[in-house]
């Protein structure tokens, strides 16, 4: 099972996050309203990173409401 530490995803890049701000894209909007988990180890190689136009490694969620 994996580790999730995360709790709330990021609404404008979908990274799942355990700050108050976004250490991926510096966003405040924050939800723990979002499905999926997505583990991306390397963004450029990625066919997933790709689909959710993630630019760096880390935790993602596949759909996070609007
Ligand atoms: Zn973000």
């Amino acid at each position: 099972m994996n580790k999730i530490v995360a709790v709330k995803a990021c609404k404008s890049c979908k990274r799942l996050v355990s700050e108050k701000i976004c250490p991926g894209c510096g966003g405040r909007e924050l939800t723990s309203d979002f499905e999926g988990y997505l583990f991306i180890i390397d963004a450029s190689k990625s066919v997933f990173a790709q689909i959710i136009h993630a630019s760096l490694k880390g935790e993602y969620a596949l759909r996070v409401a609007k």
